[in-house]
């Protein structure tokens, strides 16, 4: 079975994430016996990126939402770190400025997306907005319950405008949180990850789990659907995203595109050069002969 779809989460379904296995890694024991497998993806990844830059009609947006140290670091690092940085652009979402927060909350996120030809990540994205806000009351129910339709809507548009819009869930267990977080701190290398929050909001954990899967099940779509990826172990995270990436761009069948010039007048004009370079290289050539 393929991964998009044994990880995707389907249209109209009920998500209940304990039945969910984070820890699942696919028939590979250890990331040695994924190695080939690993950079065979890499290897389409790039392949298939230099095809919609140039057949240049379709976009590619990645949206990558987690718990705290979930590894949407990691996975734009391996994801994008196999494409040309050229025609990749990466958007971390923050808390919203004062001025974003006066306005609807995709105002800030139009302008993001990627256009034709490119690959858009979102780091973290527009559904901080009926996550984080919906966990801490940030707006009332009636604002944040009407955004998973408004997210349809929008997203629904982004397709239909030539986005293939990808969703992953990246998923971890709390316990592997909390080992992320001793890792943290032990690394000092690592000490700038940490933030105050990360032990507050890890408190919150199992609200944040209903909010994810509200949000998983009313905003999956053919369109743009859901992926839940198993996340404890990174390489398998990085497999799993990679492998989907590659299976859905593959179902675009992109073409380069047709040649806009009349190559039988290309041609006459490298050869002409041609014939001048040499005769220029000839002592008593083209240009002696002048
Ligand atoms: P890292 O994993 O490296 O810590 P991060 O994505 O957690 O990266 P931070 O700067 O630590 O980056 O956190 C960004 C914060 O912005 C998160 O707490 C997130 O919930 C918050 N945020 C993002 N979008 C919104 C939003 N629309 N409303 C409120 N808070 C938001
Ligand atoms: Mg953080």
């Amino acid at each position: 079975m393929k991964d998009s779809v044994r990880f995707l989460v389907e249209p109209r379904s009920k998500v209940k994430l304990r039945d969910v296995d984070p820890d699942y890694r696919g028939g590979h024991a250890k990331p040695e016996d994924a190695q080939e497998e690993i950079e065979h993806h890499a290897q389409r990844l790039r392949a298939l990126q230099e095809l919609l830059y140039a057949e240049h009609q379709r976009a590619l947006l990645i949206c990558l939402q987690a718990m705290d140290a979930g590894g949407k670091d990691g996975t734009i690092n391996h994801v994008l770190g196999a494409m040309n940085p050229q025609g990749c652009k990466v958007v971390s979402f923050k808390q919203p400025s004062v001025v974003e927060r006066d306005h609807d909350f995709l105002w800030r996120v139009h302008l993001q997306t990627p256009g034709k030809g490119e690959v858009g990540v979102f780091n973290r994205s527009y559904y901080e907005d009926v996550l984080v806000t919906r966990v801490h009351d940030l707006v009332p129910e009636k604002v944040w319950s009407k955004r998973y339709d408004q997210i349809n809507d929008f997203e629904k548009m982004l397709a239909k405008n030539g986005t293939l819009l990808l969703k992953f869930f990246l998923y971890i267990s709390k316990d592997e949180q909390l080992r992320r977080f001793k890792d943290r701190l032990d690394d000092p290398t690592k000490h700038w990850k940490i933030s105050a929050s990360d032990y507050t909001e890890r408190e919150r954990w199992d609200d944040y789990i209903g909010a994810f899967e509200a949000a998983l099940s009313r905003c999956s779509t053919k369109h743009a659907p859901w992926f839940i990826i198993p996340a404890n172990h990174k390489w398998f995270r990085n497999l799993a995203v990679s492998r989907i990436v590659v299976e859905c761009l593959e179902g675009l069948n992109m073409k380069y595109p047709e040649p806009s010039v009349d190559f039988d007048q290309i041609r006459k004009a490298y050869h002409d050069a041609q014939r001048e370079q040499l005769g220029n290289a000839v002592p008593g050539g083209s240009e002696g002969q002048g």
